[in-house]
């Protein structure tokens, strides 16, 4: 698209707060997209880790027109179907007891946030409030969000920031014990940090920062808004630990693309929110859980999974061969379909050559190769892929 034409579509009046790609996706089936010159593309990105069973799931597109003919929305003020199925689902494939529904991940971190107070306050006092989070984490863009969040390019300029949350590196448990104390209300985070760069926590740390909540009386909550749903090959990351939290913030994959999020938790946890204490309007639309119980069907009902596993760690060898010929390659890291390259130096041609050869990726600053496939990814477009950055390995050398 030409400049001109991109400012009578209108791009212009889009606030400037992404700094895009000069493509305009106009369709998606499966692991493809299209732009506006009908130009394909292989999607390594899923929108993010959202559209993890491919762009236009038939019988997930099939349930939102059976629903949109039925009903968009009515309200929190009354029950509806779609949303009560999804909640046992949810709560039937996890630790969870209660089911919070928002609209964004950002948002079910929100509501954890103020469980986790409300819940401090209630059973040790007003001066337990404090969360405890991750250096180089990533929890969301509202200002809660942002605190929690372990990285201060996300917090510049918007200060004075909320009070009561305190940082420590991942993986470190000393510094986890040293924090912890009375006024801990809960302690937050990724098992396996993925904007902060596909960090991988260790289990001896999970299972530490469960030891220490349990001592102190303090919540585990997981944000598995981006490692959930079946993306590091289990429905949860954190089932790879063995380690299982009081709180679980999902969004993301949750519907394949319609916008929902969701607060999971232990009865006894979500009973501190009672009538009146949080609330979305759109949370929970019969729409968007329309979509999501088809996602969790398919992600419990089928082989899917075992397909995320197989093909993540194809993916996964097939960058370690690769790392092999080419020493700028630090390090390949990550579980199932959720794989990071990190280079030695930055690349910052790597998502334009990549976006040459019909190949979306996510390269934060040319530094970090991120690559979250749709779980239907073939081998060949695996191959595809390496093809594409073996060439860039030879032009760059
Ligand atoms: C994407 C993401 C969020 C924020 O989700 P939004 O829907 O953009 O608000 C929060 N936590 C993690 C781990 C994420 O990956």
């Amino acid at each position: 698209m030409n400049n001109d034409s991109g400012t009578r579509m209108g791009f212009d009046c889009i606030a400037n707060t992404y700094a895009r790609f000069p493509i305009t996706i106009q369709r998606g089936q499966g692991v493809f997209v299209w732009d506006e010159q009908g130009k394909k593309y292989v999607d390594f990105t899923s929108g993010i880790a959202v559209c993890s069973l491919g762009h236009c799931h038939p019988q997930i597109v099939e349930a939102v027109k059976t629903q949109a003919d039925r009903l968009f929305h009515i309200s929190n003020l009354y029950w509806t179907e779609p949303q009560a199925k999804l909640a046992r689902l949810l709560c039937e494939n996890s630790f969870g007891e209660k089911v919070f529904f928002c609209n964004s991940g950002a948002e079910a971190v929100e509501a954890a946030i103020k469980l986790a107070r409300k819940f401090g306050h209630e059973t040790r006092g007003p001066d337990c409030y404090e969360i405890i989070c991750l250096r180089g984490s990533f929890h969301g863009r509202t200002l809660a969000a942002i605190t929690a969040t372990g990285q201060p390019v996300y917090q510049r300029g918007f200060e004075p920031l909320v009070d009561g949350f305190t940082h420590v590196p991942p993986n470190n448990i000393h510094a986890l014990e040293l924090a912890a104390g009375e006024r801990t209300a809960a302690i937050l985070l990724e098992p396996i940090l993925g904007e902060g760069g596909v960090i991988p926590l260790e289990t001896a740390f999970l299972q530490a920062a469960r030891d220490i909540a349990d001592r102190i009386g303090a919540l585990v909550i997981f944000d598995e808004i981006q490692t959930g749903m079946g993306r590091t090959g289990n429905l949860f990351a954190h089932e790879h630990a063995g380690v299982t939290p009081d709180v679980m913030c999902l969004a993301k994959a949750l519907a394949n693309g319609l916008p929902i999020g969701a607060t999971v938790a232990k009865d006894e946890v979500m009973a501190h929110l009672g009538p009146g204490t949080h609330a979305s309007t759109f949370g929970g639309n019969p729409l968007c859980c329309a979509a999501a119980i088809r996602v969790m069907e398919i992600l419990t009902e089928t082989d899917i999974l075992e397909r995320v596993r197989q093909q993540g760690s194809y993916l996964k060898k097939r960058l370690e061969e690769l790392s092999r010929w080419w020493p700028d390659i630090r390090e390949v890291r990550g579980r199932g379909l959720m794989v990071a390259v990190e280079f030695q130096r930055p690349f910052p041609d790597l998502a334009s050559h990549l976006i040459e050869k019909g190949i979306l990726a996510i390269v934060p600053q040319g530094r970090l190769l991120r690559l979250l496939p749709p779980f239907l990814i073939e081998k060949e477009h695996i191959d595809m892929l390496l093809t594409a950055l073996d060439e860039f390995r030879q032009r760059s050398s």
